[in-house]
C-alpha cells in the first residue's frame, strides 16, 4: 500500500510539478504559480471534454449503419416469416386437398361397400324367405308322416353321394379371396393412388370387407345348392324327371349373368368383376332353389289322411276287391280309417271337381299345377266346391264307403300329366324333405 502510494506521488510529482509561468509585457515580468492541485483539476476537465467529443462523433459516423443494419435485419425477418406463412398455408391447402380427396374415396367407398351390402341382404332374405317355406312345408309333412303315418328320422335323410367339393378352411379361402379383392381393388382406382395413412386403412378395411362379402357369396352359394341337392334327390325319387318340373330358366340376374360392371341405381359401384362372379353364381343358386321350393309346393308329397290309418292296398295289378276272381289294374292306394275321418288336401292347388261319380261315389280332384293332379274317392262327405284354392292338409271331405267300395276306406290317386304315378312313392319321399 505504502509503495503503491509513494509510485502515484512519484507519478505527480513528476508531471504535475509546480510550476511558475513567465509573462513578460510592456517591459514588466509577471509569472503565474500554479499549484499540483489546479494541473491535475485543469487535466480532468480537459480529459473529460476529449472523451465527450469522441464519443460524439463516434456516434454520428456509425448511427446511419446500425441503422441500416436494423432495416436488413427486420427486412430478413420479415421475408423469412412470409416464407413460413405462405408455407403454412400451402400446407393447410394440401391437407384440405387431402381431406377432399380422402374424404370422397370415403364416400365412394362407402356406396360401394353399402351397395354389396344390400344386394347381400337381399340375396339373405330371398333365401330365408325360401327357407322358411320349406321349414314349413317340412314341418307339415313330418306331421303328416309316411304312407302308415311313420314319423320321419334325421337319420332318413337321403343324401345319397352329394358331391359337394372338400370344403377349404374357412381361413385360407378368405384369404384368397382377400388377395383377389386387394388386386381387383388396386387395379380398380390406379389413377388415384394417393398414399396417406388415412387412405391406405380405409382401402385395408374396404378390401377385408370385400372379401367377407365375397366368402358370405360363396358360402350363400354352397349352402344354396347344397339344399337344391337335397330337394332334387327328394324329386327324382318320386319316379318323375325332374327336369319336367323345375324350369331353370328363371333366371332373374341377368346383369349377373352378363359379368358386367353392374350400375346399382344409387350410382354405387356394386363390385369387382370378381365379385359380381360370385354374386351371379349365388343368385342362380339362390334362383334355382326358389324353383325347386315352387315345383315342391305343387307336388303331393303327404297321405290324405293325417289321422292314424292302415295302408290297406297298393298300386298296380291286384285282385279285383268285388270280384276276386279277376285281376285288375289300381290305378292308386287304399288307407283305412274310421269312418268320417277328416281326408286333406295332399299339396296346395285348386279343387278341380267335387261330386259323385259312377263307382268313384263322392269324389274330389284336386288340381297342383305343374301337371299335378289328386284323387280322393269313396267319400262319406265333400266340403268343398269345385275352383276353390286349398292348402296342404285342407280338408276336402270325410272318410265313406260310396261308390264301388267294400268298406269305409279312401281311395287316393296321383296324376302327372295325365298319367298315373304310384302314390305311395311321393309319401315316402315327402318323409325327407326336411331340413337337417
Ligand atoms: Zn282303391
Amino acid at each position: 500500500m505504502g509503495r503503491r502510494s509513494g509510485k502515484v506521488s512519484r507519478f505527480i510529482s513528476r508531471f504535475f510539478k509546480e510550476r511558475q509561468i513567465y509573462h513578460r509585457s510592456d517591459g514588466v515580468v509577471h509569472f503565474i504559480s500554479m499549484s499540483t492541485k489546479t494541473q491535475i483539476a485543469l487535466a480532468t476537465v480537459v480529459g473529460a471534454a476529449l472523451l465527450w467529443v469522441a464519443y460524439a462523433s463516434v456516434n454520428v459516423v456509425f448511427k446511419e449503419q446500425i441503422i441500416v443494419a436494423k432495416e436488413r435485419d427486420s427486412r430478413i425477418m420479415e421475408t423469412t416469416y412470409n416464407k413460413r406463412l405462405h408455407d403454412a398455408q400451402r400446407a393447410y391447402d394440401d391437407v384440405n386437398a387431402m381431406n377432399h380427396i380422402i374424404q370422397r374415396n370415403f364416400d365412394e367407398t362407402m356406396a360401394d361397400i353399402s351397395a354389396r351390402h344390400h344386394l347381400l341382404r337381399n340375396m339373405v332374405e330371398r333365401k330365408v324367405t325360401i327357407e322358411q317355406g320349406l321349414d314349413a312345408l317340412a314341418s307339415g309333412l313330418a306331421q303328416a308322416g309316411g304312407p302308415s303315418g311313420e314319423k320321419p328320422k334325421n337319420s332318413n335323410r337321403i343324401m345319397i353321394d352329394v358331391k359337394t367339393s372338400e370344403p377349404t378352411p374357412r381361413q385360407s379361402r378368405l384369404s384368397a379371396l382377400r388377395k383377389e379383392a386387394f388386386l381387383e381393388a388396386r387395379d380398380g382406382d390406379g389413377d388415384e393412388m394417393i398414399s396417406s395413412e388415412a387412405l391406405d386403412a380405409m382401402r385395408q378395411a374396404s378390401t377385408d370387407l370385400h372379401a367377407e362379402q365375397m366368402l358370405l357369396l360363396a358360402a350363400i352359394e354352397s349352402n344354396a345348392v347344397d339344399k337344391k341337392v337335397h330337394l332334387e334327390q327328394v324329386l327324382s325319387s318320386t319316379g318323375v324327371d325332374v327336369g319336367l318340373l323345375v324350369t331353370p330358366a328363371k333366371i332373374s340376374n341377368v346383369a349377373f349373368a352378363q359379368g358386367g360392371p353392374f350400375i346399382d341405381p344409387a350410382g354405387a359401384n356394386i363390385g369387382s368383376p370378381r365379385f359380381l362372379q360370385h354374386a351371379g353364381r349365388a343368385a342362380e343358386a339362390i334362383d334355382e332353389l326358389e324353383a325347386f321350393y315352387a315345383a315342391l309346393k305343387s307336388i303331393p308329397l303327404s297321405s290324405p289322411l293325417t289321422v292314424s290309418r292302415r295302408y290297406t292296398s297298393g298300386f298296380g295289378i291286384r285282385r279285383d276287391p268285388l270280384s276276386p276272381d279277376r285281376y285288375a289294374s289300381h290305378y292308386g292306394i287304399d288307407f283305412a280309417a274310421p269312418y268320417a275321418s277328416p281326408i286333406t288336401a295332399t299339396a296346395e292347388g285348386v279343387v278341380k271337381s267335387a261330386g259323385r261319380r259312377s263307382g268313384w261315389g263322392l269324389m274330389v280332384e284336386v288340381d297342383h299345377g305343374n301337371g299335378f293332379i289328386t284323387r280322393y274317392a269313396h267319400m262319406s262327405k265333400i266340403t268343398v266346391r269345385r275352383g276353390q284354392k286349398v292348402g296342404l292338409h285342407d280338408k276336402v271331405g270325410e272318410l265313406g264307403n260310396s261308390g264301388r267300395s267294400t268298406g269305409p276306406h279312401i281311395h287316393y290317386e296321383v296324376l302327372f300329366r295325365g298319367k298315373h304315378l304310384n302314390p305311395k312313392r311321393f309319401i315316402e319321399a315327402g318323409r325327407y324333405v326336411f331340413e337337417s
